[in-house]
């Protein structure tokens, strides 16, 4: 396995650099998004299934030695977990200027804008499928359009820096790609159209995906001719694209098609504490059971090594060689 020796970065069995972690922070969540868990019936995580805010700070202080730079903090609705914000304060304080990313739904975030401006936090993915309050209903089963929306504002107030994800589901938001992207036109944020994937918690066989990344580029060609895509970042999912006349962007994540596992540079922890060094992998191995038996930061370390220089190539290879059979997870246990 290859570290540079000038950083401490690793790279993977593919000389991909391993440079950002998302930690789930917990499954439980205040929306029902249709796509990711079903309406009844969800069994979520007793409390001391979860990983402890104390294990997650041993944990990124380890991965910071590894060469992480940059960590996401997501869920379920990470705002739901009491203590958040004392949390993401010890975070700073481990990752000093590195990168700090929270993904939310927004129901409760509003009040700790302000916040995580004070804390630095260097993004908000705040996930929005319609700019339609019945549709949001429909889509999430909860009735909280204005409170995510008063988020989305707070948030231009203290100018975090905001990327707006939209998960396209056939039937069922493509009408709202043109008002979602004029979000754009208005604002200086990010509109992102997320491939759907079939992480939605109830086993169910998954068909083939109509809306895909094309099709999305192809509808927003339609209305804006004049779009135009923009030079890929290092290790991004999303293919951006600018628009004349736009404060903000447009960007696409094949999430289900994959085009980008070539450059993939994270990992994740699910808020059971699970290794996945792909999204489609179903779990390397179980950090929390290790942690609780008393393992070393050396063992921990050696541990994440071997399973970075095991890497599967992409998420075609991990979804054919997963463990435990067909996808039947909710993308809540992940974090998306
Ligand atoms: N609750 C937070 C939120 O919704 O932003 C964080 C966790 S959520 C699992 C993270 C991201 O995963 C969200 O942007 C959500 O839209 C996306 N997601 C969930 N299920 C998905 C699916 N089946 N396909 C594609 N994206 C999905
Ligand atoms: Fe909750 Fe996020 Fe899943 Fe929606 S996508 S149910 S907000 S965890």
């Amino acid at each position: 396995m290859r570290k540079d020796q000038t950083s401490n970065t690793i790279y993977d069995n593919h000389g991909r650099p391993i440079t950002y972690v998302r930690l789930s922070v917990t499954d439980r969540c205040n929306l029902r998004c249709f796509y990711c868990m079903p309406e009844k019936g969800m069994k979520f995580l007793h409390k001391k299934e979860l990983l402890t805010y104390e294990e997650m700070e041993r944990l990124v202080n380890i991965l910071v030695q590894l060469g992480i730079t940059k960590v996401r903090i997501t869920g379920g609705e990470p705002f739901v977990r009491k203590d958040l914000i004392k949390f993401l304060t010890n975070l700073r304080k481990i990752l000093g200027t590195k990168e700090l990313h929270i993904t939310t739904n927004g129901v409760l975030t509003n009040s700790h804008v302000k916040n995580l401006h004070q804390l630095g936090v260097s993004s908000i993915n705040l996930s929005l499928d319609t700019l339609d309050r019945q549709r949001f209903k429909e889509l999430t089963r909860r009735d909280e359009f204005d409170r995510v929306m008063e988020t989305f504002y707070s948030l231009l107030e203290y100018n975090i820096p905001t990327k707006v994800n939209a998960v396209v589901i056939e039937g069922k938001n493509d009408q709202d790609i043109i008002p979602m992207a004029e979000l754009a036109r208005v604002h200086p944020v990010s509109v992102r159209f997320i491939e759907e994937m079939p992480f939605n918690g109830d086993g169910a066989k998954y068909q083939s995906l109509t809306w895909n990344h094309r099709k999305i580029l192809d509808t927003l060609k339609v209305r804006y001719p004049e779009i135009k895509k923009l030079t890929d970042k290092p290790n991004a999912t999303a293919t951006e694209y600018e628009i004349p006349d736009f404060r903000g962007n447009i960007g696409i994540i094949a999430a289900y098609s994959r085009t980008f596992c070539g450059t993939c540079n994270r990992i994740r922890i699910t808020s059971q504490g699970v290794l996945q060094t792909c999204l489609y992998d179903g779990g390397v191995f179980n950090i929390k059971n290790y942690i609780r038996s008393g393992v070393g930061d050396d063992e921990i370390k050696n541990m994440f090594k071997k399973a970075f220089g095991q890497r599967a190539k992409d998420g075609f290879e991990a979804e054919k060689k997963r463990q435990i059979s067909a996808i039947h997870e909710s993308m809540s246990v992940i974090g998306g």
